[in-house]
């Protein structure tokens, strides 16, 4: 699905400020796949995430999009389509003052019809869950009711992969759950790739594959299990692990014999 070979970028700034924001990743992202990336902030995902949409164009290397390469500006809408984004602030991505007329904007602007549209409008809308408010306006919802706006508006494009810049960031626990929870199911049930950006640790357990960035390079990638079990090192970049990994990390560190790789309470309790 995405392919990036060799790929760098520099922020050109004034004076000799430059900064590397992305340094030589290699990185490899397969049709249906969850992958997470984490990272500190600074360490370069939300860069990476432009340079895969074609919102920044590298200063080295390549970014390959369903083999279509990001530096060729007649594919760049193409690109869009197929490798859909959602930011951080809902309220920057809400356009009408209507929910089904802003999910509605993506594909109106792709020139598709109008019996296509409300098919599509719909079904987006029920997939997040969302179908019932249609007709509200969006800034009456709560900040997880408009992030599933947000991603049923890209939804109605009909991605393939769907890349989500910490969708989470500005939501309270329920409004997290809601949106992890929709993401989940866009991953299993309607076979999206799922790209997900988050400095949330629990996030991540449910991943095909994390990967861990600092200074602008990965320096751990592995399955939920492999990338927390490195407890020391996560922790060195600055970085929090699962809160029962940490538990398992504590206990083990008092001599009680547990698995350096539980991720979830139910296992825990059941080694213990
Ligand atoms: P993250 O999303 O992991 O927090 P970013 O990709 O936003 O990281 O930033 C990576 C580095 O690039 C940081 O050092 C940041 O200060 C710098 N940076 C980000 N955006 C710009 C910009 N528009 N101009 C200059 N430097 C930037
Ligand atoms: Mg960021």
């Amino acid at each position: 699905m995405i392919n990036i070979d060799n790929l760098s970028y520099k922020y050109v700034g004034n004076e000799d400020k430059d900064v590397l924001a992305v340094n030589d990743v290699n990185l490899q992202i397969q049709k249906g796949e969850f992958v997470v990336i984490l990272g500190h902030n600074g360490s370069g995902k939300s860069t990476l995430a432009k340079l895969i949409n074609g919102l920044l164009v590298p200063s080295d290397g390549n970014v390959f999009v369903n083999g279509m390469n990001t530096r060729e500006e007649e594919l760049i809408w193409n690109i869009r389509q197929t490798a859909g984004m959602v930011f951080q602030n809902p309220d920057n991505q809400i356009v009408a003052t209507i929910v089904e007329e802003d999910v509605a904007f993506g594909p109106e602007n792709q020139g598709i019809e109008s019996k296509e549209i409300r098919r599509r409008v719909d079904e987006a809308l029920k997939i997040v869950g969302m179908y019932k408010y249609r007709t509200h306006a969006p800034h009456l919802l709560s900040g997880g009711q408009k992030q599933r706006i947000a991603i049923a508006g890209v939804l109605a494009m009909n991605p393939q992969c769907i890349i989500l810049d910490e969708p989470t960031a500005m939501l309270d626990p329920s409004g997290r759950k809601e949106v992890m929870n929709t993401i989940s199911k866009l991953n299993r049930e309607e076979n999206k790739t799922i790209v997900h950006i988050t400095h949330y640790m629990d996030e991540a357990v449910n991943a095909d594959r994390i990967v861990v960035m600092s200074q602008g390079k990965i320096i751990l990638q592995g399955t939920p299990k492999e990338v927390f079990s490195h407890v020391d090192e996560v922790k060195k970049l600055g970085l929090d692990v699962p809160q029962v990994t940490e538990l398992a990390y504590k206990l083990r560190k008092e001599g009680i014999d547990v698995p350096v790789d539980v991720l979830t309470v139910e296992e825990l309790v059941m080694k213990l």
